[in-house]
């Protein structure tokens, strides 16, 4: 069974690499991506455990990238984390993290959230810090009774603690992944609340600037969305993902293991990552 879309704690997952890699392999998955959020850090901590198990580790990482005015996440997958070009860009995307991170404080404190950069940072491996942090840290101070509502309060696009980010230009979120030696992949299609048309143009353009992939299965995907995004996927020549979207064992109860297969008509990335379309 495979799983190309997981995170451990060098991002916002709860689990240390090695423990990933252990969990992974108790629900049968036998060729696994970490793919942290700007970030490659844990990749040599998950391929030393996947190495004693006997298991296929890929190097992977979430891009988080604007296409226009829309953030969008888009998985590489397979490419060398030691890559100088990728580096710079992890360096640069984590910087912009950290700039967001005071922002984020700084307006939770307005709204009477004391010490909130601290107290965020103060919980965990947090060389990447995102806005889950900052909803962990609002759970434990009794400010929300749990991360959804975290989100839903403060930390989503048009509540008072969202701050926007520069992150990269699609485009060069591709090249960088590409030329690091990975495949560029659009994750989870359906969570922008994107319209068809729109989401048939982001393909276009994905496509036009040298992405090779969409996540079809992610996570609890319909059966419906399952036919949608298939359907694109060949009619935009593109290859098809399938990952869970990984962050713990308490946060995605049972999806680790348990995905759906990718339809028939679906051309895998697997087959592509030690092929002709790298
Ligand atoms: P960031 O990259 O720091 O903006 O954080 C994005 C991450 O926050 C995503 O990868 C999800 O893990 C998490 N997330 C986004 N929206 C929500 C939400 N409404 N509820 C819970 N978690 C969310
Ligand atoms: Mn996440
Ligand atoms: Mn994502
Ligand atoms: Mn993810």
């Amino acid at each position: 069974m495979i799983d190309l879309h997981t995170h451990s704690h060098f991002s916002d997952g709860s689990l240390s690499p090695t423990a990933l890699v252990d969990y992974a392999a108790s629900k049968g998955i036998t060729l696994l991506a970490l793919t942290d959020h700007d970030c490659v850090d844990g990749i040599a901590e998950a391929n030393t455990q996947a190495n004693k198990l006997g298991m296929r580790l890929l190097a992977g990482v979430e891009l988080s990238v604007l296409w226009g005015n829309t953030p969008l996440h888009i998985i590489g997958l397979g490419l060398d984390p030691t890559d100088k070009g990728l580096s710079s860009c992890l360096a640069t995307q984590c910087q912009a993290r950290e700039t967001r991170a005071e922002g984020i404080a700084e307006r939770l404190e307005a709204q009477g959230v004391k010490d909130a950069l601290n107290k965020t940072k103060q919980m965990g491996i947090h060389k990447v810090i995102t806005r889950p942090h900052f909803a962990q840290m609002l759970v434990r101070e009794g400010r929300c009774k749990d991360i959804k509502s975290a989100f839903k309060r403060y930390l989503r696009r048009g509540k008072p603690a969202y701050v926007r980010v520069n992150w990269v230009e699609m485009a060069e979120g591709i090249s960088t992944i590409k030329q690091a030696g990975g495949i560029p992949i659009i994750a989870h299609p359906m969570r922008y609340g994107l319209t068809n048309t729109k989401l048939q143009c982001l393909l276009g353009d994905f496509k036009a600037q040298g992405g090779l992939g969409v996540e079809v299965i992610s996570g609890f995907t319909s059966d419906q969305q399952i036919a949608t995004i298939s359907a694109l996927c060949k009619s935009y020549d593109l290859m098809a993902s399938i990952g869970s979207d990984f962050h713990g064992p308490e946060t995605t109860p049972s999806v680790m293991g348990q995905l759906k297969s990718l339809p028939k008509q679906c051309r895998c990335v697997v087959e592509a990552l030690d092929g002709e379309y790298k």
